[in-house]
């Protein structure tokens, strides 16, 4: 939208549920408004594997409502979409062959080296007619027999360009479909394997799992009188947590905020981790979530206060 020259203000954010999922009443129900309001909606962003907890929308639905109202339908997969291959998982991702164009980032669940975005589009004549253009010093239109030249040039904003390509083809051929079949199950076994985890510590509560990403809270045993000052203290405790895990270089963990909880939050898109790895993460976490909520309890109340 800001690339375009729409602004970020043409854009209409749609309500999840409580699965984080997309409202498909609530879309629908904006585009109906808009249309009364003499506005023009024109594409639909659905997600397949959101950044903050992996849930994946109601492809099929969101596809329905595309066809019923012509309008271009983009799936944000940049994460999550190569977990269509696992035949577990295929049903979740129902509806997604519908899609005008699909975000994929080889760089994430495709084990590429960073960087290589990637955008699948199934009527390649749409970049061709938004992107080609035909400088006067230009001179690539060579054919090769019957075959029209393939300037890359004319399927993005991008001319120059390195070959990116090729560390993508390379990690195709190299794991193949199976592998991938194999690695991604792994990942996503292992996401499994932490929120189980933690869902048995009584020092920690699972809070969501979906494809490889778990989120997660340290909360002590004190604290789970469900009090709001304890539910505004937990947010709090969590923040200065995930800045010590990062701050201190044993683990990487980032952030997610579920329905109003502050957690950490594990993705593995990596085929070396291990089910070590998830053991140390979990005794990393609580030890230093000990050490964390102590030093809050200790400050004194004035400072915390000021
Ligand atoms: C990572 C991610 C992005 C951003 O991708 P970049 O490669 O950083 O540009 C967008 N959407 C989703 C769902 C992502 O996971």
């Amino acid at each position: 939208m800001v690339l375009f020259g729409y602004g970020t203000n043409a854009i209409r954010w749609i309500a999840t549920d409580a699965e984080n999922k997309m409202d498909t009443a609530a879309l629908q129900q904006a585009i109906a408004d808009d249309l009364r309001g003499s506005k023009t909606p024109f594409m639909v962003v659905g997600t397949a594997g959101d950044v903050s907890t992996g849930a994946v929308d109601d492809l099929r639905a969101i596809a329905g409502i595309c066809r019923q109202y012509d309008l271009w339908f983009h799936i944000d997969g940049a994460y999550g979409v190569p977990a269509a291959v696992v035949p577990a998982y295929r049903a979740l991702f129902d509806g997604m062959a519908e899609a005008d164009s699909i975000a994929l980032d080889p760089h994430k669940w495709l084990y590429s080296p960073l960087e290589a975005g990637c955008t699948l589009v199934k009527n390649p004549k749409h970049l061709l007619d938004t992107f080609s253009s035909h400088a006067a010093y230009y001179n690539f239109d060579s054919t090769d027999g019957d075959i029209p030249a393939h300037n890359y040039y004319e399927f993005s904003l991008q001319n120059s360009r390195s070959f990116r390509a090729l560390k993508v083809w390379l990690g195709l051929q190299q794991a193949g479909r199976d592998g991938y079949v194999q690695l991604i199950s792994a990942d996503i076994a292992l996401a499994r394997l932490l929120f189980e985890q933690a869902a048995a510590h009584p020092e920690l509560k699972a809070i969501s799992h979906s494809l490889s990403i778990s989120t997660l809270r340290y909360v002590p045993s004190e604290c789970r009188d469900g009090r709001p000052e304890t539910a505004t203290y937990l947010n709090a405790l969590n923040e200065a947590l995930l800045n010590e895990l990062q701050r201190g270089g044993e683990v990487f963990l980032s952030n997610a905020v579920v329905r109003g909880s502050y957690c950490l939050r594990a993705c593995v898109v990596n085929f070396r981790t291990t089910a070590q790895d998830i053991d140390a993460i979990i005794q990393i976490i609580v030890r230093e979530g000990r050490e964390t909520h102590l030093r809050l309890q200790q400050q004194p109340v004035s400072t915390a206060v000021a």
